[in-house]
């Protein structure tokens, strides 16, 4: 099966359509219809073509394999496409029907269009997540992986990182699969001060296990103190080591609440996180 690299939006079906007519007929190519109207002529219209049986050739062009080699050491002269090869030594090309979708980038036009055909064909899912901790005695909060010293600590069954719990709930959610309280209970001491990687850990690995690979991520941390922004850079790389993800696919950024409700009463933090899944 020769295959134009210009053409990227072949389709399953499309080869399907070429894997057997080939082994039926030993040649064969797609092709699809003309539905304008042709014409001869530069400035002004010379002549109106007859398009009966005019098609237009696609690939990929699909042989035997022996008799395509033999027809390419065997063939003198130029010609735009395997088919004028095996033709030239006389092989029939059965014709199948081709797909409009399958175009020959050309056009700087025509990359905008692909672009768009292949995102539709995506498979993609979102998630969001949400999650608070209080605060309570202590000198020192986690927050998306990075230890950060402060007048209190945040509470909970594990290391109350709720940046990470966040977008691990936004994990799952994607992939409808539930929230860290179903995976990891916290009815079971063994998450006793569980670091959270663990739980971000296992949602990366489930949304592989389905088929999916993460395409970016986005954390907001809502509270007054302590003062997130010195610290996003390093959140961000903590994130993207544990989830082994590029530095630019991972965000996190944080609002306070304008001293409203608990987080602005510094009573806790909030996080909110969205994640984008595309299958493999
Ligand atoms: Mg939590």
């Amino acid at each position: 099966m020769i295959h134009d690299s210009a053409r990227p939006c072949l389709s399953e079906a499309l080869l399907d359509r070429c894997i057997l007519s080939t082994l039926t007929h030993r040649a064969s190519a797609p092709a699809i219809g003309v539905t304008e109207t042709l014409w001869r002529g530069q400035k002004t219209v010379q002549e109106v073509l007859d398009r009966t049986d005019v098609l237009r050739a696609q690939t990929p062009q699909c042989f035997d394999y022996q008799l395509i080699v033999s027809a390419h050491q065997n063939f003198v002269g130029d010609a735009t496409d395997d088919v004028s090869v095996a033709r030239a030594e006389g092989h029939r090309v059965a014709i199948i029907p081709g797909c409009y979708d399958n175009i020959k980038i050309t056009e700087s036009s025509d990359f905008k269009w692909a672009e768009h055909n292949l995102r539709g064909a995506m498979k993609m899912r979102i998630g969001n997540g949400f999650d608070v901790h209080k605060f309570g005695p202590g000198n020192c909060v986690t927050l998306c992986g990075v230890l950060i010293s402060h007048g209190s600590t945040l509470i909970g069954h594990s290391d109350a990182d709720v940046g990470m719990h966040a977008i691990t709930d936004a994990i799952y959610g994607a992939l409808a699969k539930g929230d860290i309280g179903q995976h990891f209970p916290d009815s079971d001491p063994q998450w006793k001060g569980a670091d959270s990687s663990i739980f971000l850990k296992h949602a990366v690995s489930l949304a592989h296990e389905f088929g999916y690979n993460i395409e970016n991520i986005d954390c907001t941390i809502i509270c007054e103190f302590p003062k997130i922004s010195p610290h996003t850079t390093a959140m961000r790389q903590a994130l993207a080591d544990i989830m082994q993800l590029d530095l630019d696919r991972v965000s996190v950024k944080a609002t306070t609440s304008e001293q409203l409700g608990f987080t602005g009463r510094g009573e806790g933090i909030a996080a909110a996180a969205s994640a984008a899944l595309v299958h493999t």
